[in-house]
């Protein structure tokens, strides 16, 4: 195997290059894993846009990229379960095991977590080849492409944001924000038979996009009131299940405002700012819960039999860009946000 791999390693805002790095060796535990197919997330864009995201500031060399799926290619000491020439998706966040939340079962919220593409945990996965735990890696079944195995890492966002809401069978939701994690709210609600979902957002293309992708009704937040047209909809009760996805503040404040007596908002977004304003009335006159998510836990294994089962996850993708052409592909996405829904680096 060669020396030395292809990397592409941030550097400051909008500063991406692309570089050589030493091969990686995988240690016991782990895999070698020659990366097909990476998302590009939100949180990528931010990095590479502000320099920053929320608490988290790049001030040393990062590589971006953290939802990811290959082959193995080699096996480290002491790896059973897995064979060279294994497809597998890789779940980025690899937590401690041993601290408080991570023996309590909440691993997403480990005090020692080492995630994908977070300053001071560990590189991300615009490059050639990474060297990853095995027990952080799901193989994916032969009806899986890498390219559905690395958007099972946002998929387990939206299966989560369904877990917190308790959605039951014909609920009906309304979803604000139809990026990528909107997107995938919504897929994982239809596959818990919530059929009835309706989608607000400010750009057409996404929710034509929704729509595609089984909304029942859109809502064309920048055309008319959201707010109005939610409760119109709803002849004045409002939605049991409302799901923040757009990670602005103006859609939190609509969330509190558009939920049904008994129901229940989830923030899913992340804005800038964290601190929010809440319809803090409404939610107690009409006893609504507010529900948080931060990231998942436990559904890597779910995401892949839900695509394996026939989720149309590919179709989130609205953009492919070659590895090679990425340090351009991630500008072009940062300057045509209304354009591309989600973009995906492909390696292969
Ligand atoms: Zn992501
Ligand atoms: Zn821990």
């Amino acid at each position: 195997m060669a020396e030395t791999m292809k990397a592409v390693v941030m550097h400051g805002p909008r500063d991406q290059r692309m570089e050589e790095r030493p091969m990686p060796k995988p240690a016991a535990g782990e895999l070698l894993v020659k990366v097909e197919h990476v998302g590009i997330c939100g949180s990528d864009m931010h990095f590479l846009e502000e320099g920053r995201l929320g608490n988290w500031v790049v001030e040393k060399p990062l590589v971006l990229g953290h939802e990811s799926a290959g082959e193995v290619v080699e096996l480290g000491p002491g790896v059973e379960g897995f064979a060279v020439g294994d497809k597998v998706t890789l779940e980025p966040g690899v937590p401690c095991g041993e601290c408080f939340p991570c023996r309590a079962g909440h691993y997403n919220l480990c005090s020692k977590m080492s995630f994908m593409a977070i300053p001071d945990e560990r590189d991300g996965v615009f490059l050639e080849y990474v060297a990853h735990p095995a027990k952080m890696a799901y193989k994916l079944p032969e009806n899986v492409g890498t390219l559905e195995g690395a958007l099972c890492e946002p998929l387990c966002v939206g299966l989560y944001a369904a877990q917190k809401s308790g959605a039951w069978l014909g609920q009906s939701a309304l979803i604000f924000g139809s990026g990528c994690i909107g997107l995938v709210t919504m897929l994982a609600l239809k596959s818990a038979g919530v059929h009835d979902v309706t989608v607000v957002d400010v750009i057409g293309k996404r929710l034509e996009k929704a729509k595609e992708l089984g909304a029942t009704a859109v809502i064309r937040g920048d055309q008319v009131d959201a707010v109005q047209a939610a409760l119109a909809a709803t002849e004045g009760r409002g939605f049991p299940l409302v799901f923040e996805c757009a990670g602005h503040p103006a859609a939190s404040l609509q969330a509190t405002k558009t939920v049904a007596a008994n129901g229940v908002v989830v923030l899913v977004g992340m804005a800038a700012d964290p601190e929010l304003k809440l319809d803090v009335a409404t939610l107690s006159a009409k006893e609504a819960r507010v529900e948080t998510i931060f990231r998942y836990r436990n559904l890597y294994p779910t995401a892949v039999s839900a695509v394996a089962g026939g989720l149309p996850l590919a179709k989130i993708a609205s953009h492919i860009f070659p590895f090679k052409d990425l340090v351009a592909g991630m500008l072009y996405n940062m300057d045509h946000k209304d354009e591309v829904i989600k973009g995906v680096v492909s390696f292969v």
